[in-house]
This record gives C-alpha cells, structure tokens and sequence, in this order.
C-alpha cells in the first residue's frame, strides 16, 4: 500500500471538503429561489401586457360603437327636423298626408329614444373599459418595475455565488497541485466515478458512505499508520485518518 504525507491527507481532506461544497453551491446556483420569483413575475408582467392590449383593442371597437350610435342619432334627428319643417310650413294640406306625417314623426322620436340608449350603453362600456384598461396598465407598471427588481435580485444572488464558487477553485486547484501525483489522480478519478474522492473515518464510521466498518476490517485499518493509503471497503472513496491540528 502506497504511504502520503499528513499534509498530503490534510490536503486532500480539504479539497474533499470544497469539493461538497462547490456541489452545494452548483445546486443552489440552479434552485435559486430568485429565479422562480422572477419567472413568476415574469410571466404575470407577460399576462398583463397580453390584457392591456386586447382592453385597448376592446376600447378602440366600443368607441367605434358609440361614434356609430351618435350618427345614427343625428340622422333621425335630421330626418325630424326635416318632417317638422314640413309640418310647420303648413303646406300639407292633405289630412291622410298629414296623418303619416305626424305618425312618421312619432315613429322617428320612438327610435330616437332606442338609439339614444344604446348611445348610453355604449359609453358605459367605453367608460368600464377605460377603468379596466387603467387598472391593467398601473398594475402592469408595477409588474415591469417588480420585474426588474427580480432579475437584479437574481444577478446579485448569482454574483455571490460565482464569486464564492470561484474562490472555491481557486483554493482547490492551490491544494490539489501541493499534492502527491499519485494521490491528486487517484482522487480525481474516484470522484468523477463516484461524486466522491475522499472521507473522513468517523471513529468507525465512513463520513461519505456513513456505514460502519466492523470487526476485522475496522481492526485492520486501524493498525495501519494514519499516512498509510485506505479506502473505504464499502463505498471505495479515500479514508482520512489524520487528523487537524
Ligand atoms: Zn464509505
């Protein structure tokens, strides 16, 4: 069995150690809570502009309505002036003339009457539309602004974490080139095989797999010098032994 340094085991403990938790902090980085707050806001700010558009489109045909009512108005009024002025001339002297006159006339303030309602109809709508376009529009203001605040929170959340992730490296790399070779490779491929390199012995405990070693196995390892190679029968990773100062 091949023989290390404390320091090499110490090392190795400690790029083990950065190793969880630049795993910790990859995972963070892609669970951070400031992106689901920006993707829901983000998708309300979305929702909000689709109804302030479609309210304003919707406001453009009701005020085309009402612009409608209106001239429909005004020709019956025209229409009635017209018939009165006949009337008052009093050059109708046929009296059944006059009668359809006169009944035309009736006939012409009833419609006006119908068309001046739905005149009034049309502008409610226009007025609720204006309020509903309004509401739609501030809360779609403070939606944008939200927005903005969400992803800056974001941005930040994920500067930290970049920036501890990268001193994190930095540190690993540092203590990964002090190490023996042997060991460096060694590591390097247990943890690509299986996430982890290397573990302390817990007592009788392996600190990555955390199942307990027993008996011979347990007696065996423990004779062994803290500087001599172990790796945990159970899970394979390196066994650290030394312990810090
Ligand atoms: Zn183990």
């Amino acid at each position: 069995m091949a023989e290390y340094s404390e320091d090499d085991f110490l090392s190795l403990l400690d790029v083990s150690e950065i190793d969880k938790r630049l795993s910790q902090l990859d995972f963070q980085r892609t669970h951070l809570p400031e992106a689901i707050a920006l993707n829901e806001v983000n998708a309300r700010a979305r929702d909000l502009h689709v109804r302030s558009v479609e309210l304003a489109s919707e406001l453009v045909e009701l005020r085309d309505a009402v612009t409608k009512a209106e001239i429909d108005v005004e020709q019956v009024e025209a229409r009635m002036a017209k018939d009165q002025a006949l009337l008052d001339a009093g050059s109708i002297s046929d009296s059944k003339q006059l009668l359809e006159l006169q009944h035309e006339l009736e006939n012409l303030e009833k419609r006006k009457r119908e068309l001046e309602d739905i005149e009034l109809e049309a502008l409610a709508l226009v007025e609720e539309c204006q309020h509903q376009l309004q509401d739609i529009q501030t809360q779609s203001v403070a939606a944008d602004e939200e927005l903005e605040n969400a992803k800056s929170a974001l941005e930040q959340s994920i500067h930290a974490l970049d920036q501890e992730i990268q001193t994190l490296h930095t540190k690993r790399t540092a203590n990964l080139d002090s190490l023996d070779e042997n060991l460096r490779n060694l590591y390097v491929k247990i943890k690509t095989d299986r996430a982890i390199g290397a573990a302390k012995l817990n007592g009788s405990k392996c600190d990555s797999c955390h199942l307990e070693l027993r008996g011979a196995e347990l007696s065996d390892i423990k004779k062994l010098p803290v500087t001599e190679l172990v790796r945990c029968p159970e899970c394979s990773v390196i066994l650290i032994r030394v312990e810090r100062a």
